[in-house]
């Protein structure tokens, strides 16, 4: 069990009930807190009915509400999801750039509503008359926009600023919600400087500094919250939670720790050192997170009837998002304990929520909608910094650095494992903006896989920019041609479920002796598969065939629209990949709807879309809106099945250059960025198509290969219309004539 936890993180039994339980408490925090928050009490009173009491205690905790309830999260957070997360990245399958991005994006989408409310709250402020009036009956809301005026010092106002005091001054719930999204950004802030430093040590003084500003901060405390001091002293805990799990063997270390807890709060209740409430509240957190870790080691299932709750921990932050202003607007009313309630007054207030709740609807809106376009635009910048400059989502390529001396020093490094190139990150422009310098580890010919650059995904994992397709291969054929594909050096082999060779595939690397680590895998979905359940199934028959645990790629292999079933599948890949089955998942012949789509009502982005794409299809409005989702292109067909050989355009270049045409056009794809995997069965050509490594074309070269670019160069069929016919003739329940036969199966055999 341990070892299965240390290799992928979360266990899905557990990852299943820790949906539900967020799910359940995004619930709690809107419905009982608002309500609680009204009639001014913090946990249920005595008056309850106990098993109320009780049920509103767990929902309490889980949420994260109360000092201890606080203490109880931060100890099960850190253990459960921060410990399994800092091992994932430990093994590098979580990049700190992608996780930072992507919790930021949540966090932006829930504070900006509460930051626009409290910029309302300060404007009215400063009004006289009227709005002044109203707002100095409102003490607390008056007194936090304070932080605006200099009197205050720059230091405390720096400090409050950063965690969020301006609005989260005083004890009520509005407030207290905003403080704790303000202990979410460092917990992230933290988090990803600890996955950071294992790379790069450097990171380990942005924590220094993050525990730093929590002293400064508990320093100049004027309101008397000891901010900083919570905050040093939660997030310790954290740090040693998730450290511990990494390092220490995790279900002993926890029982130990539970009874050592418990044993103590025993202790300090019964002297009367904590009171009654906050006792329950932590007992009861123990025994949740007890509960939590005995149902991961027993792999207790989430029973089917509660599945659909488990679904509210999609929406939980969109739950908070609207909670925080509410809060704060209840807060407002709630505070002063007004009892002026005049007709002026009162229309005054409405007229103020009302204004407040429509600017913060409008933020959630607008932002909420364009979530992928501003993480993608936070990753660009963070990646852009940490690389030093070049275009962002242009896929970072990772080489060596013999050829590449503008490669910046503190790129990240990667190697194709086990062939031990140098590495170095490589994202340079080589003159058009399209195009990108692919490192070129040795100057001479002869190069082998050792010198293959590795492309980052937007998933933090990588593949080869260089892969082998081995459509067309039956099974009887696939292991010699596969050991030969190794020999000659490719570590990234591409085959689906219609190539009918993924038993083949499978049992060829299962003969070989590279380690699992070494090679990667792609393989996709038959188009007959779409759907939820049918993915799943599918799936498990692909990695059995494989004889894989984990699949490094998978792919929707068409999007089918007539089908309409590509979303829903789309959300089985991503349970995949949750479940861990599957490292990174994409797409294959998807246009920009079908991506806008599924991304729009997953917020989840491929981190690959595999098209056709060769000299003569170049497919650049495509390849545009992969580079602004952050998604690698994968070309299949790179050689346009041989056609594009024959151009003679192509073939000046390559006698100039003293290459075959084939080296040309692949040379030619990795430096646009894409991902080629070239087919072949012939050892002699293998090695040629790999041997790519010891020229560059100059940007005139480019300028000739962009001219051949035709609208009808298209090979196979249309991903729009693609499938329509296959439906249709299980409607009439027709044989398919012949001419239709073919291009299906044509289609379908890629
Ligand atoms: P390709 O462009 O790789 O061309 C293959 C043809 O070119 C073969 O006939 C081969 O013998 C020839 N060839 C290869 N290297 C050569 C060389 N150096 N000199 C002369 N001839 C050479 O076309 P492909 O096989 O259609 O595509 C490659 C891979 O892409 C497939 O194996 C498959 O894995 C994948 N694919 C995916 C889809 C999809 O829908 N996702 C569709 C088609 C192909």
């Amino acid at each position: 069990m341990i070892g299965f936890r240390a290799e992928t993180g979360v266990s899905p039994v557990l990852s299943d009930w820790l949906d539900l339980a967020r799910g359940l408490a995004a619930v709690e925090v809107v419905a009982f807190h608002s309500y609680q928050l009204m009639f001014m009490e913090k946990l249920p009173s005595e008056s309850y009915d106990p098993a109320i009491r009780l049920v509103y205690s767990i929902l309490w905790t889980l949420s994260a509400h109360g000092p201890a309830a606080v203490l109880v999260f931060f100890v099960l957070s850190g253990y459960l999801v921060g410990g399994p997360a800092l091992v994932r990245s430990l093994r590098g399958r979580l990049h700190a750039v992608d996780y930072f991005s992507a919790r930021l994006t949540r966090l932006y989408v829930v504070l900006l509503p509460a930051l626009t409310i409290s910029f309302c709250v300060y404007i009215s402020a400063r009004q006289s008359a009227g709005w002044q009036s109203y707002v100095s009956s409102h003490q607390d809301v008056y007194n936090s926009a304070l932080i605006f005026h200099a009197s205050v010092g720059a230091t405390t106002a720096i400090c409050n600023g950063l965690f969020l005091q301006t609005i989260a001054c005083s004890e009520f719930a509005g407030n207290l919600a905003l403080w704790s999204l303000a202990a979410e950004f460092w917990y992230y802030v933290l988090f990803f400087a600890l996955i950071s430093a294992r790379r790069t040590p450097a990171y380990l003084l942005l924590i220094l500094a993050v525990f730093g500003l929590f002293g400064l901060a508990e320093y100049h405390d004027r309101s008397g919250t000891h901010i900083g001091m919570r905050l040093l002293f939660l997030f310790s805990i954290w740090c040693f939670g998730a450290i511990a799990y990494a390092v220490i063997a995790p279900i002993r270390v926890w029982c130990f720790g539970f009874l050592v807890s418990v044993a103590g709060l025993y202790a300090l209740a019964s002297k009367g050192l904590l009171p009654q409430w906050a006792a329950a509240s932590l007992a009861i957190g123990l025994v949740t997170a007890a509960f939590v870790v005995g149902i991961d080691y027993l792999r207790v299932s989430l029973p089917s009837w509660l599945r659909a709750g488990r679904e509210l921990a999609k929406f939980s932050f969109s739950l908070y998002a609207i909670h925080y202003p509410i809060l704060l607007l209840l807060n407002v009313t709630v505070a002063s304990g007004r009892q002026d309630f005049t007709l002026a007054s009162v229309g005054l207030d409405a007229s103020f929520i009302l204004f407040c709740l429509i600017a913060a609807g409008i933020f959630y809106f607008v932002f909420e909608s364009r979530t992928s376009v501003v993480r993608d635009w936070l990753k660009g910048i963070m990646l852009r910094g940490i690389a030093g400059g070049g275009r962002i989502f242009r896929p970072a390529v990772i080489g060596d650095s013999a050829r590449a001396p503008s490669a910046p020093a503190s790129g990240r490094a990667l190697t194709i494992p086990g062939v031990g190139a140098k590495p170095l990150l490589q994202s340079s422009n080589a003159g058009s903006p399209s195009m990108m310098r692919v490192a070129s580890p040795q100057a001479q010919h002869g190069s082998t896989a050792a010198n293959v650059p590795m492309v980052l995904l937007n998933d933090g994992h990588s593949l080869p920019q260089l892969g082998f397709g081995v459509w067309q291969i039956d099974n009887a054929n696939t292991s010699e041609i596969v050991a030969a594909g190794i020999n000659a050096g490719y570590r990234l082999f591409d085959t689906a479920a219609n190539y009918g060779n993924e038993a083949g595939l499978g049992a060829a690397l299962k003969r070989v002796s590279l380690r699992r680590s070494e090679y990667s895998v792609t393989t996709k979905l038959r188009n007959e598969d779409q759907g939820y359940e049918r993915t799943m199934r599918a799936f498990d028959a692909s990695a059995t065939g494989l004889q894989l645990d984990v699949i490094d790629l998978y792919l929707i292999h068409w999007p089918c629209p007539q089908r309409a079933t590509y979303v829903e599948t789309w959300r089985a890949l991503i349970e995949l990949q949750k479940q861990g089955r599957v490292r990174s998942i994409g797409v294959s012949n998807f246009m920009a709807d079908h991506l806008e789509r599924i991304v729009g009502e997953t917020g989840v982005t491929p981190a690959v879309n595999q098209i056709e794409l060769h000299p003569a299809f170049q497919q650049r409005s495509l390849r545009n809106v992969h580079e602004r989702y952050g998604i690698v292109t994968q070309a299949w067909s790179p050689l346009g099945q041989g056609r594009a050989l024959d151009d003679p355009r192509i073939r000046a270049i390559a006698e100039r250059s003293s290459r075959t045409v084939a080296q040309v056009i692949l040379r030619w794809h990795l430096e646009t960025g894409s991902i080629a995997i070239p087919k072949s069965a012939n050892a002699a050509r293998m090695a040629e198509n790999i041997d790519l490594f010891g020229f560059e074309l100059t940007s005139n070269d480019h300028a000739v290969i962009a001219g051949l670019d035709r609208p009808d160069g298209r090979i196979g069929p249309d991903p729009a219309a693609y499938g329509q016919m296959r439906i249709l003739r299980r409607l009439i329940g027709a044989r398919p004539r012949r001419w239709m036969r073919s291009r299906s199966c044509a289609a379908d055999e890629r």
